[in-house]
């Protein structure tokens, strides 16, 4: 594969038209790589960095099981895009003391952040540094089943709670975000260890699978999401709004006129 990396890196059509090596058996029209588990056609392999980053920051990600089924998912680039151990991944609902000591161990750490949202977390931009190295701790999933596992596990509210509240606009277009600024694991995870390490450039290095997976996508034919808040407010929003939604867009509008008076 380090030909195939090598020469089409930057030329889509070329990577998707190229010849499937010899070992791969014929009848084998979808095979996957190895690498990613994604059908050749389609790996995002050669846009991960040539070197795997070697970061301060060890990520751990609680991933919900209904996650793992999921054709695209962006929590393999990044553990593909560090060096290894640096991000890990667990499956699981409840992570209890019993069956995960080492999650809990990290939750307990002083210097342990949840990457969580809420009127609590601090923005990330303005965390003062104390610690040479940060452990980041990830939900994974929908906001539905992320906050699923953030109530089943108390454990979840000793560490201290960050949010990223200057987003770049997400690439994880295919996926129909909840609001514009909500950002795929992968790209949430790269912010972070940007602003925890100073280092800007991570972003977009971590990033590069997320755009080509987008590419290819847009290639094959699925439609470019919008996110939800999107489609509402310029009216392409065709399913009944729950009570809650209503609310919350309510105490929005409420919020932002406060500030601009
Ligand atoms: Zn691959």
């Amino acid at each position: 594969m380090a030909t195939a990396e090598d020469d089409c890196e930057n030329d889509l059509t070329e990577f998707c038209n190229y010849p499937i090596e010899d070992e791969v058996v014929e009848s084998e029209r979808r095979s996957m790589c190895s690498r990613c588990g994604r059908p050749i056609t389609v790996c995002w392999c050669p846009y991960l960095p040539k070197e795997r980053l070697d970061v301060k920051t060890n990520i751990y990600i609680l991933q919900h099981p209904y996650e793992t089924s999921r054709r695209l998912k962006t929590a393999p680039m990044l553990c593909q895009g560090l060096v290894p151990g640096k991000c890990r991944i667990f499956v699981g609902k409840k992570f209890s003391e019993h069956r995960y000591p080492e999650v809990n161990e990290i939750l307990k750490a002083a210097n342990t952040l949840l990457l969580y949202p809420g009127d609590d977390a601090t923005d990330i931009q303005n965390l003062p540094l104390q610690y040479h190295t940060y452990n980041l701790v990830m939900l994974d999933g929908t906001w539905a089943q992320a906050k699923n596992i953030y109530c089943a596990n108390k454990i979840l509210s000793y560490p201290r709670k960050v949010q990223i509240n200057d987003n770049p606009i997400s690439k994880y277009v295919i996926r129909t975000q909840p609001t514009d600024s909500a950002l795929s694991t992968l790209e949430s995870a790269a912010v972070a260890i940007s602003v925890l390490e100073n280092r800007p450039d991570i972003f977009e290095i971590l990033t590069k699978p997320l755009e080509a997976m987008c590419d290819f996508q847009m290639k094959f034919g699925a439609v470019q999401h919008q996110s939800k808040t999107y489609k509402i407010e310029n009216g392409l929003w065709n399913k009944p709004l729950s009570k809650k939604f209503l609310k919350r867009k309510e105490q929005e509008k409420l919020k932002s006129s406060e500030q601009s008076s």
